[in-house]
């Protein structure tokens, strides 16, 4: 394939760059001149703030989403002989917390939104089912009345995976909002790629008090915040562990960088919808090529833009279309590989491939974009030339009739 001018005097179009300034860089400074580095007064100002953010009652800032989904499930004593029902469009980490806590991962295919599918989840309940984690692909909500409903019905606990979604608002509410949450747990990463970053970092929040206190005891090792509390008091250097908790604990050199993040997070989140606007508008209108999902039920918070290639149009794979992109100084990635795909996985009950077609079919024609808040709009502009650039050079001769995406053209059509 020619790559034509394109290629010349081109710096590279990463997949991602953190929006990181010097108040962040101030303030992790100011933690290391204060000589208290770990778990401190910032961490506890970082979780009221988070909490006020999104209007959650409690939170419990952790060293990772991932954590925090564990301990979300650990509190809410899922163990052996449990199932817990979640997406197979996901990190491995939301497989493996289940797997850590010695329950049954079974997987749910998606829907045309790509997020976790309610008539799916009913499909797959059984009398051990305990817990659902939906996942807010992309920063796109889930289906949450119908998934709370399910729940409702049959007893189970929601603890929503929203690495994706800090800014995400469900029926007028951020993720979490007390005011119309009946999930149990939301939890949230501040991994480097993420919306929100502290490096590495998490918060796990809840509404529920009793699931709170659970959650922090066992954040620090499962020491009673009771023994703390009653003998510190005179100065006492005594404590008691009262079950085998973790390390999980977030330190205030991350939860100082965390809060001039979520100061900006708005700001931030009204950029990437700017840019993921700019994105539809060059590359809507193509058969070949297909916009991501969006819903009138809430506020994406663009944390990816996901590209769907039609294979039926064009005559390269996904995978040579990223190898050209990337040529062509565009850096992208492919969220997710699918759960069944992971050789650990795959012997698994409950994941198996053929629970998830959609999913499994969705995979071969996505790409994610470079779309982060400090990307200039000649800079989409550039990525969505080279995108209908391949495209136009990869055309199938024979006319196109992929009856799934006729079918998701016109369920979004009617969406909207
Ligand atoms: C990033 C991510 C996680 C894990 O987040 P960490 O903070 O790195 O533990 C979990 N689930 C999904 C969907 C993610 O994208």
């Amino acid at each position: 394939m020619s790559v034509g001018a394109s290629m010349l005097n081109r710096e590279f179009i990463p997949f991602n760059r953190p929006e990181i300034g010097m108040d962040e860089l101030n303030e992790v400074a100011e933690v290391l001149r204060s000589g208290w580095l770990t778990t401190g007064e910032r961490t506890k100002r970082f979780e009221v703030e988070l909490c006020g953010y999104t209007g959650a009652r409690f939170g419990q800032a952790v060293n990772s989403c991932t954590a925090g989904l564990h301990l979300a499930l650990a509190a809410l004593n899922i163990g052996p002989g449990d199932e817990v029902i979640t997406t197979p469009l996901t990190f491995c980490a939301t497989v493996n917390v289940i797997l850590h806590q010695g329950a049954t991962p079974v997987l749910a295919d998606i829907g045309d939104d790509f997020n976790i599918s309610p008539a799916a989840i009913r499909e797959r309940i059984t009398p051990r089912t305990r817990a659902i984690i939906p996942v807010h692909f992309a920063g796109l909500p889930c289906r949450m009345t119908e998934i709370w409903e399910i729940a409702r019905e049959r007893g189970l606990a929601v603890v929503e995976d929203a690495a994706h979604a800090i800014g995400t608002h469900y029926r007028g509410h951020h993720i979490g909002d007390a005011a119309v949450s009946r999930s149990d747990a939301v939890a949230y990463s501040f991994y480097a790629t993420k919306n929100l970053t502290t490096g590495e970092g998490g918060m796990v929040t809840t509404n529920r008090e009793d699931l709170y206190e659970r959650m922090r005891r066992m954040t620090l090792h499962g020491i009673s915040r009771d023994a703390w509390n009653r003998y510190a008091e005179n100065g006492s250097w005594y404590y008691e562990v009262v079950e085998p908790g973790f390390k999980y604990n977030l330190s205030d050199l991350q939860s100082a960088i965390g809060l001039v993040q979520l100061k900006k997070i708005e700001a931030m989140t009204a950029r990437r919808a700017e840019l993921a606007g700019l994105y539809d508008r060059l590359l809507g209108g193509r058969d070949d090529l297909m916009t991501p999902p969006d819903e009138e039920f809430g506020r994406h918070c663009w944390h990816l833009y996901v590209l769907r290639i039609n294979p039926a149009a064009l005559s390269i794979s996904r995978d040579e279309f990223i190898k050209e992109l990337h040529s062509r100084g565009i850096g992208t990635s492919v969220h997710f590989i699918p759960i069944p795909l992971h050789p650990f996985f795959k012997a698994w009950a409950g994941l198996e491939e053929n629970q998830c077609p959609r999913a499994m079919s969705l995979y071969r024609q996505i790409i994610s974009l470079p779309l982060y808040p400090g990307m200039s709009e000649e800079q989409v502009r550039r990525v969505a030339r080279e995108v209908i650039d391949i495209a136009d050079q990869s055309r199938c001769r024979e006319s196109i009739n992929v009856p799934e995406l006729e079918e998701h053209r016109r369920a979004m059509a009617s969406a909207t």
